[in-house]
């Protein structure tokens, strides 16, 4: 039986966010057993609250955005990565703009930070949601009906395992498969995932650019994919399908923890969503 765990003390992150450039500043405190991961807006009038669940999710285009009708946050995919990887089952997320800070691209900059700051246990066991049969959802790659579709799959299991396969005729990036067990490798979260930075082509950064977003990124805060080459230096040979399922690991944590075997190809965020909507219409919790 695993106990819920929280933060030793509170963290204080400050950055640039990715769409808007604007600096941010994110405290990380901890929260009592079986609260959750709750967001805090401490800029405006009420520092009104909202727990990250699947029904608070506002939309899932470029990034995971959770909210209300009134207000929102943005890009908090990669912090409920390090918050399900390192197990952190309770904390207050309090932030004083609607972005989080990019960070470097990946987790690390927010789970190096969190496991400095250290865990503790509480009182309470972990409830896990298990996947009692299997499920799937497919849908197209970013809209276009020209791409091979995307997939989904979870199958029940003991242990969270998140296999994926991304394909691409690109060049530069050719497929990649990569398969992590959670449970029983949690200690590798922080060396082996969280330090997989997002992807971005080269011709999409530019696009993005004459739109007005992406500001606060730059060639280091993710793996850019040039024509012939990448632009950057990698931190793995296989680093983009690392960080496909870096966003696997944060969008699923919106059901909480979860025992099961996720198998993938050439998802993202919108399609993680369904799947999770689905797992949640079918499941039973166990600790
Ligand atoms: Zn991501």
């Amino acid at each position: 039986m695993d106990l819920q765990q929280t933060l030793a003390r509170e963290v204080t992150i400050t950055g640039p966010a990715l769409h808007s450039a604007v600096t941010t500043t994110i405290s990380i405190s901890s929260a009592p057993p079986g609260s959750g991961i709750v967001f805090e807006r401490t800029d405006l009038p009420g520092k009104p609250r909202l727990k990250a669940e699947l029904e608070s999710v506002l939309d899932t285009r470029r990034c995971l955005v959770i909210g209300t009708a009134q207000w929102r946050i943005a890009t908090v995919e990669h912090l409920l990565a390090a918050f399900h990887g390192l197990g952190v089952d309770n904390a207050v997320v309090s932030i004083d703009n609607e972005e989080l800070p990019l960070g470097d691209g990946s987790s690390f900059y927010f789970a190096q930070k969190i496991q400095e700051a250290g865990l503790v246990t509480q009182e309470r066991p972990r409830e896990y949601l298990r996947i009692k049969e299997p499920l799937w959802v497919e849908g197209l790659v970013g809209g276009n009906p020209n791409l091979p579709k995307a997939m989904l799959i979870a199958l029940p299991g003991e242990d969270l395992e998140i296999n994926y396969t991304f394909t691409s005729d690109h060049q530069v990036t050719g497929t990649q498969y990569f398969h992590y067990n959670l449970t029983k490798s949690r200690e590798l979260f922080l060396p082996e995932i969280a330090p997989a930075r997002t992807i971005a082509f080269r011709e999409e950064i530019n696009y993005l650019q004459s739109q007005g977003l992406a500001l606060g990124g730059d060639l280091n805060c993710a793996v850019v994919v040039g024509k012939d080459q990448y632009e950057n230096e990698l931190r793995f040979p296989n680093e983009i399908v690392r960080h496909k399922i870096l966003d696997i690991l944060g969008d699923l944590y919106l059901l909480g923890p979860l025992k099961g075997q996720i198998f993938a190809l050439r998802s993202g965020h919108a399609l993680d969503i369904e799947l999770a909507k689905k797992i949640k219409e079918r499941i039973i919790t166990t600790i």
